[in-house]
């Protein structure tokens, strides 16, 4: 009878402090996002897709020394350059990069002797075949394919 009663004031401890939880989450600041009718908060730091850095005149970095393209893991980096005429320095004629093989590892970006390179936080990406992951990201080169959309860049 003893033990009935003790399982019983255990059982009802236990239910008051299941209920104190659910009270104190009541009251607590919401932490959830209503992703996707809201968009969602990213760290700067975020890695969702690679991108070419410009310096102010719009000149990107990249000397397309093909460090990246060797360095990847995945080998999903294809880079092609040549040097202006007027002798200028190697600029990149095309700079294809297959996301849908990208573990997001970033050691292009670290290896990258020039920090021509550098993630943009891409949230969200989907496309119906693999060829809509292959992305080029030199602005003078023919687009392979163009990323069907529905992707978010955050500012
Ligand atoms: S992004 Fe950097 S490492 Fe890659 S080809 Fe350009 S300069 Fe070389
Ligand atoms: S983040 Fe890693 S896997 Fe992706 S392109 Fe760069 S080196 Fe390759």
């Amino acid at each position: 009878m003893k033990t009935y009663f003790l399982d019983l004031f255990r059982g009802a401890v236990s239910l008051l402090d299941g209920m104190l939880v659910t009270l104190l989450a009541l009251f607590s600041p919401v932490v959830t996002e209503q992703y996707p009718r809201q968009a969602a908060s990213l760290s700067p730091r975020f890695r969702g897709s690679l991108q070419l850095v410009q310096d102010d005149q719009g000149q990107l970095l990249c000397t397309a020394c093909g460090a990246c393209a060797r360095t990847c893991p995945s080998k999903c980096l294809t880079v092609q350059g040549e040097k202006p005429t007027d002798g200028g320095r190697k600029m990149p004629t095309t700079f294809r990069y297959d996301i849908s093989r990208c573990s997001f590892c970033g050691t292009c970006v670290m290896i990258c002797p020039f920090s021509a390179l550098s993630f943009t936080p891409v949230r969200t990406r989907v496309a119906t075949s693999r060829e809509d992951f292959l992305l080029e990201l030199c602005p003078a080169a023919e687009k392979p394919s163009e990323l069907r959309v529905r992707q978010t860049h955050h500012p």
